[in-house]
């Protein structure tokens, strides 16, 4: 049962690999946008077991700074779309019930 046992850990350090490739998971920090608290993490620990929370939610793997980035983005792509009329995607593919 090698195979078995390649796939198994092959499983387990796909959070490693994951944590390893995305920015802001290699940086391994969380933010709090209640309180505005930071903290240390592992990104693959936290990946398998879940990720710290505070004041209720939780943190965020963005900073406060990507976060105002991305609701700028956001907030011009909306405005975009509404200038141009541009049909909106249907989730679920169509009319499929
Ligand atoms: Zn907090």
């Amino acid at each position: 049962m090698s195979e078995l046992r390649a796939l198994i850990e092959r499983a387990n350090s796909i959070h490693e690999k994951i944590a390893a490739e995305v920015p802001q998971l290699r940086r391994g920090m969380v933010w709090c946008y209640t309180c505005g608290r930071e903290e240390r993490v592992d990104s693959a620990a936290s990946l398998k077991h879940g990720w710290p929370t505070c004041c209720g939610f939780t943190m965020s793997i963005d900073s406060p700074e990507e976060r105002q980035q991305r609701a700028t983005l956001r907030a011009l792509e909306e405005q975009e779309q509404g200038q141009s009329g541009w049909p909106r995607p249907t989730a679920g593919g169509g009319d499929a019930e």
